[in-house]
């Protein structure tokens, strides 16, 4: 089975302990990414922090979600701006349903083949 789809990261994700540490180090950073210091980061996007993950650098399993020293340790943090998450991630991440990475590592839809209706007649 694959984790990236396990509900237990997505409800780790959502959990007030995750957001709320995820929110402290984002600020405590100042809302520069630590991979390009904010060289790709746009500010035209609003608002801008949006664009910003709080990445972990050891990946998170179905074996370490449970433990807060992997999933809730600062120094397995690292803030990254949406271009350097992506590279990070590729392929990795959760994906919201119907979304996928293309190759340069950016979100796009997957496109569904819609199954026609009989015409009218
Ligand atoms: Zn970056």
């Amino acid at each position: 089975m694959q984790f990236e789809r396990d509900p237990r990261k997505t409800k780790f994700y959502n959990s007030k302990a995750w957001r709320r540490l995820a929110k402290h180090y984002a600020s405590s950073k100042g809302y520069i990414c630590e991979q390009c210091r904010n060289k790709y980061a746009k500010s035209d996007i609003k608002p801008f922090y949006k664009q910003f993950h709080v990445h972990h650098k050891i990946e998170l399993t179905a074996e370490n979600i449970d433990n807060p020293d992997i999933a809730l340790n600062e120094s397995n943090l690292m803030l990254l701006c949406q271009h350097c998450h992506n590279v990070v991630t590729t392929q990795k991440e959760v994906l919201a349903p119907g979304l996928e990475f293309d190759e340069k590592g950016m979100v796009r839809k997957i496109w569904v083949k819609e199954e026609k209706q009989s015409r009218r007649s």
